[in-house]
């Protein structure tokens, strides 16, 4: 997988000097304690650094620049120890460009009843100076997290790892840089959008090739790194000949693993983490990009079908997201099929034609070729598998003309009843929360998409977050969704955004 930078976190301890140098000690002395604390808990993607206490205007100031102008830090999480007069911060969170905590805590879990005295108050009144730090981030109208409990509780730390991954999607996505490989497809509305209000929002760079661009790089492929990456598609998975010839089979194959290496070449020369392609714009490619899609998302590419730059954007983010998430159970591009409406056994068929990341797989990996029903080229070679069981999210960027909108959808995973030994394609299944009806219908009346970035690994409230952090409307279906309340919802975020 292509990584992101070796990000780190900065913790900025907020205070003054009023309450003289001793007390400044100890605050000094506490927040070293807290991040190492947090560093040793095992629960953060990111190393938090320790920062110098913050007691007026310019430390404040200064130190807010220095973070946006340090590549590697991807945030910074404040925390007012003591009373930390909120005037001091305007200028420095004016300035301020990158991902902000507001860590609400303080340094002793419980009340000391036996000992404490007014110069204990002083110095541990974190539930008053983080109310009046809190009211200026508000007034002025940042976005920011704010994760209220101990340091050490473990519950605080999760949350707190969590914030880091939206964080980091938050950095990551001005440097995503999508190769499209044909337009989008004709007539189709929901994967359009205006690319240059996406290079606005998101600092998405989208480029335009014409596929015989990528032709080229395929061709220049040498027989015998077809043959090896050929032989190592034959180590991974299983294969399904289902009444073809071997070596005709292997053939289809072969032009796969062609594809698959003479992408990544381009893709790498011309700095892309994600791409589309158009089944009916293949220029001299022999097949669609099946299995040479699937390795590449595998690797951490973002892919979308049929031209749809967004959902390739939204799925490398995804990727870059969960990087490292241990025990991940990956994440795809995905699209809406077909339904299964039987009482009690309600859910979608997940699939694309081709174009389904093994990551989300579980059990078998077989390899097949099979005809596309669709376009004019060889039967293309795929992988074919079953995704996992578990709760995930499916998330549709979607241009509504005047702005983004980021709908998340909580899904329940589970296996299809019985085999579907015709269909040649990945697939995954799942129920939308809070149940397919309302799911469904949530889903249409928001406007979502057929095609989806869906990811087992991140919580709709990290993409909520992220989505703030946008400066973008988002739309959350899940298990508190009601109809009535969601027609309300979409209509006065219409007005709230116009505002905007
Ligand atoms: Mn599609």
């Amino acid at each position: 997988m292509k990584t992101a930078k070796n990000y780190k976190f900065w913790f900025c301890t907020g205070s003054q000097d009023l309450y003289g140098d001793e007390c400044l000690r100890h605050v000094a002395d506490h927040s070293a304690k807290i991040v190492e604390g947090l560093n040793a808990g095992g629960k953060l993607p990111y190393e938090v650094v320790l920062r110098p206490t913050l007691i007026d205007q310019a430390s404040i100031r200064k130190t807010f620049n220095e973070a946006n102008n340090d590549d590697e830090c991807a945030g910074v999480i404040t925390w007012m120890h003591t009373f930390s007069p909120a005037k001091m911060w305007i200028i420095g969170l004016q300035e301020y460009k990158k991902p902000l905590c507001h860590l609400h805590t303080q340094f002793n879990e419980e009340i000391p009843y036996d000992t404490m005295d007014m110069d204990f108050m002083n110095e541990n009144q974190s539930a008053h100076g983080d109310r009046e730090y809190g009211h200026i981030v508000s007034r002025m109208g940042i976005e920011r997290k704010i994760i209220v409990g101990h340091w050490a509780d473990a519950a605080v730390q999760e949350k707190l790892g969590s914030w880091m991954r939206t964080a980091i999607g938050v950095m990551e996505s001005s440097h995503i840089r999508v190769c499209r490989f044909g337009d989008n497809m004709n007539n189709v509305a929901v994967t359009e959008g205006d690319k240059v209000e996406a290079q606005i929002k998101f600092g998405w760079e989208i480029d335009h090739y014409n596929v015989n661009d990528l032709v080229e790089y395929v061709d220049a492929v040498s027989e015998g790194d077809v043959n090896a990456l050929t032989d190592e598609y034959y180590s991974k998975y299983e294969v399904a000949l289902e009444g073809r010839d071997e070596a005709e089979f292997r053939r289809h194959v072969a032009v796969q693993a062609q594809i698959e290496i003479g992408m990544e070449k381009f893709l790498e020369e011309g700095n892309y983490q994600a791409f589309v392609t158009h089944f009916g714009m293949l220029g001299g490619l022999k097949q669609l990009p099946g299995l040479a899609v699937q390795r590449l998302m595998e690797k951490g590419y973002g892919f979308g079908g049929e031209g749809d730059w967004k959902t390739a954007a939204m799925d490398r983010l995804i990727k870059i997201m969960t990087a490292g998430v241990p025990n991940a159970k990956g994440s795809s591009f995905m699209e809406d099929y077909t339904y299964n409406f039987v009482p009690g056994k309600e859910g979608i068929i997940q699939a694309h034609m081709l174009e389904v990341c093994p990551t989300i797989a579980e059990g078998p990996i077989t390899m097949k070729c099979q005809p596309l029903s669709m376009g004019n080229r060889e039967d293309p070679a795929r992988i074919v598998f079953q995704a996992k069981e578990g709760s995930g999210i499916a998330t549709s960027l979607v241009d509504l003309g005047h702005r983004f909108r980021l709908i998340i959808n909580a899904v329940d995973c589970k296996k299809v009843e019985k085999p579907l030994p015709k269909l040649p394609v990945g697939i995954n299944y799942w129920t939308p929360q809070p149940d397919l009806y309302t799911g469904a219908e949530a889903w249409i009346l928001a406007g979502g998409a057929h095609h989806t970035a869906f990811t087992y690994d991140l919580s709709v409230e990290q993409m909520v977050d992220w989505a703030a952090a946008m400066g973008i409307e988002s739309v959350v279906i899940d298990k508190d969704t009601k109809i009535r309340d969601l027609k309300n919802e979409l209509k006065w975020n219409e007005i709230a955004f116009r505002l905007k």
